[in-house]
Formats: structure tokens, sequence, C-alpha cells
């Protein structure tokens, strides 16, 4: 370890300071609305227009966060989002997914241009949505069947397919679009474009009923003969021409599909919403074991339940380790080991166990609506869905351990 940088998990300030700040917008703001939104299963429209006031919901928001040094400033504020409540905290963080697959995949100049139109201005609040899964190929993200045809007279795309289990699918107002434009070379034949506002063609099909994060508005999002300027290749044709010929060449193209670069960017990010969702569901167990009195003495002079609480700590303070070191590897030096993945594997795990653990404690109260561990258990189980899958992750570490294309 070199003298001049110590090993030190202290929060730099501005990144605490930050925190702070948004513990109180959740605290004040979100958490008070998660049960009625929750009941609603509409899009929080207000809460997210407040969030903009104050700059949370902001391009720039994001921008400063994604190129914060430490990497830190990110996880910092979801996991305090996401205590307050993780579908208000998708509602308010879902355009990101838009922006981080914008940045990754575009030019600066398309960056500039389409990134700050996915958030709008606190008083026109806008919506970005990144469509990659189809009913057919979630996980198997190679398997994509959305085409994009090069219209060459015209200088347009045309896009036809459907995407499914979009957040802010159709509702959105850029929608960034993963298509095939070579279906034989599979994964290495896709490429990223922006769908404007208003664009004929897109329309939102089913919105979907979920178990939990019921506030995040998710649907499928149908592409009927989509036209899109030849500028809305993010990336830019010369770019993708010659990465298809490289492809078609060696068989392999040299990068990254363009979901894949976009996923393992943000899957620190999505770790720390899990450890949010779980550290408020540990808060309030503590609290309850305390108050609540069974056999004539608190429910955590038991063991057993004191026990519990000492687990539930221990898992969450390891999954935020993992889920800040993963951030910090992910803008110092890149990852050796999947580390990006094992933060996002063990923080959603995490969020399940302990939002159950924390229904057990509250035993009866904890299955009924009227308990907010209730509504966090039903929210946390997507952290082992969505960005990829348990098993996903658990492939991506086992490929990058192992130097073998394990299946
Ligand atoms: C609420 C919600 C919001 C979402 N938001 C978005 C969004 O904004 N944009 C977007 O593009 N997508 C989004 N998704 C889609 C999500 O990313 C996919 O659901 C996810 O990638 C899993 O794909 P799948 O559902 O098709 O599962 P499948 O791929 O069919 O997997 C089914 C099961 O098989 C396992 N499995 C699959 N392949 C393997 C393998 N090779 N080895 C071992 N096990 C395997 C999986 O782990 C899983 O257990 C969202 C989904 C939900 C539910």
């Amino acid at each position: 370890m070199s003298d001049d940088k110590p090993f030190s998990l202290v929060l730099p300030e501005d990144v605490a300071d930050i925190g702070k700040w948004v513990h109180e917008f959740a605290d004040e703001v979100i958490r008070p609305a998660a049960h009625e939104w929750d009941e609603r299963e509409e899009f929080p429209w207000p809460i997210v227009q407040q969030a903009a006031q104050i700059g949370l919901y902001d391009w720039e928001f994001i921008r400063d966060g994604f190129s914060d040094p430490t990497g830190l400033t990110l996880p910092v504020a979801l996991e305090e989002m996401f205590w307050g409540d993780a579908g208000i905290g998708l509602a308010i963080f879902g355009s990101s997914l838009a922006a981080a697959g914008i940045a990754a995949n575009g030019t600066w100049d398309q960056t500039l241009e389409w990134v700050p139109q996915c958030y709008g201005d606190a008083n026109d609040v806008k919506l970005g949505a990144f469509c990659v899964s189809e009913a057919e190929a979630g996980s198997d993200v190679s398997s994509l069947r959305t085409l994009a045809v090069y219209d060459e007279a015209k200088d347009e795309w045309v896009l036809n397919g459907t995407k499914a289990w979009i957040t802010n699918g159709g509702i959105a107002n850029v929608h960034v679009v993963v298509a095939t434009v070579d279906p034989e070379l599979k994964g290495r034949g896709q490429a990223s474009f922006i769908v404007p506002p208003c664009t004929k063609g897109l329309s939102q099909g089913t919105k979907y009923k979920k178990h939990g994060i019921r506030a995040s508005h998710t649907a499928e999002v149908v592409l009927d003969n989509v036209r899109v300027p030849g500028h809305c290749l993010l990336g830019g044709k010369e770019k993708l021409d010659a990465k298809l010929a490289r492809a078609r060449e060696s068989g392999h193209s040299g990068e990254k599909q363009p979901a894949m670069a976009t996923f393992e960017a943000t899957r620190p990010t999505v770790g720390a919403m899990a450890v949010g969702i779980a550290r408020a569901a540990y808060e309030e167990s503590l609290q309850y074991a305390k108050e609540r009195k069974a056999f004539g003495k608190p429910i955590i002079e038991n063991q057993a339940i004191a026990f519990m609480l000492a687990d539930m700590l221990t898992e969450i303070d390891a999954a935020r380790l993992l889920v800040h070191r993963a951030a910090w590897m992910g803008v110092n030096g890149g990852y050796k080991n999947a580390e990006g993945s094992m933060s996002k594997l063990k923080a959603g795990r995490t969020a399940v166990w302990v939002t159950e653990r924390a229904m057990q404690i509250h035993a009866g109260y904890g299955y009924t609506r009227d308990f907010p561990v209730e509504r966090m258990h039903r929210d946390a189980k997507i952290y082992d869905i969505f960005e990829g899958t348990e098993q996903i992750q658990q492939l991506v570490i086992a490929r990058a351990i192992s130097g073998l294309r394990i299946s």
C-alpha cells in the first residue's frame, strides 16, 4: 500500500453530504408516500417532480454521479433513496438506465443532445427508457429479434419488434432501443438507437401488474415500422459498419454488446438499491423488536430474535462493502473478477433474505400491508431478477475466475 493513498473506508465529505441530503428527501417525501403509490400501482409523478425541484431528478446530478472519481456518489445516494422506498426510488432513477445506455454507446454530441431530454426540467419532467429485453430474450440478450433495417435513400433506420418488461416503457419521452442489424451475428450484430419523443409507430403494449416496486411503471414497448433519422444510431454508422465488418471477418467484433456495456457500468448502483431496501427492513425490525412484547418482555430479549438482527446487519454491511468496492474499482482501473456482478449478486440475495427475516420478526403484523416490511419483501425480489438474474451474475463471475466459457 502506498503512503500517499492510505487505505480508508471513510466516505469523502462531499459524498457523505450527498447521502445526508438524499436521506432527508427519502425520509420526508419518499417514505411517507410509499404505501399510497404501492397501492395505486401508478407512476408517482408528483414525487418525481419534487425530486426534480431539488435537483435530485436531474441529468446533471446523474452526470456528476457517474463521473465522481471515487465512484461512491451514486451508491451512497441510491442506498438512501431506496431506503425511502424502492418503487418510488426506481421511478426517480429509472431514466438513468437510458442515460447510461446513451453515454456508454453514443458519441459525446449524442450524449449531450439526448441525456438531458431523458429528464426535462423541474417544470416539465420527462422520462427515459432503456429497451433491451424481449419475451423470448431476457438473460439471453444475444437472441434479440427486434430488427433495425437501414433505408439508405432516406438515411433512416426502420425498427420493428416488441420489447418486454421495460421500465418507463411507453410513458418515456426518449426510448433507447437495442436492436439487431444483422441477426446472423447474434449479439455482435446489435446496435442501440434513440427513438425521439412522439415518433410514429412506437406505443405502449401491456402494462404489467407486478409483485413489487409497483410505483415504477413497467410495460411492453411495441415498435411498428418506427422510422428514426440516421443520426439516432448511437455511435454513428461508420463505427457500426467497422464493427460489423470485423465481426464478419473474424467472428468477433472486439467490442461488448451494447446492452452488456450498459449493465456492467450500472451493477454496483443496482446493488446499492438492494442494500437500501435491506437496511430499511432491518431498521424497522430492530425498532419493532424493542417495542413488541411477548411472554412479558420485549421480543429482542430473546436470543433467537436478537441473533436474527445481528445476522441481518452483518449481511447488509458485507453487501455494502462489496458494492462500494465494485463502484470504486469500476472507475479506478476496472474489474478483475467481475466484482460488479459479485456486488449485485450479494446485495440482491441479502435484500431478499433480510426482508424475509424482517417479516419473521414482525410475524402476523409483518404479513399485512399495514406494516412496511411486507412491501419491502415484495420489492426486494426484483434484485435477484433484473439487470442480470442471480444465475447470470454467477455465470459472469464463474467465467471471470475460470477464464472458461462456462455455460
Ligand atoms: C420490474 C422489471 C423491470 C425491468 N426493467 C427492464 C428495463 O428497463 N429494460 C430491459 O431491457 N429489461 C428490463 N427488465 C427485464 C429483465 O432484465 C429480465 O426479466 C431479466 O434479464 C431476466 O430475463 P427473463 O425474465 O427472460 O428470464 P430468463 O432469461 O428466461 O431466465 C429464466 C431463469 O433461467 C435462468 N437462466 C437463464 N439462462 C441461464 C444460464 N445460461 N445459466 C443459468 N441459468 C440461466 C435465469 O437465471 C432464471 O432463473 C425488467 C424486468 C422486470 C421484472
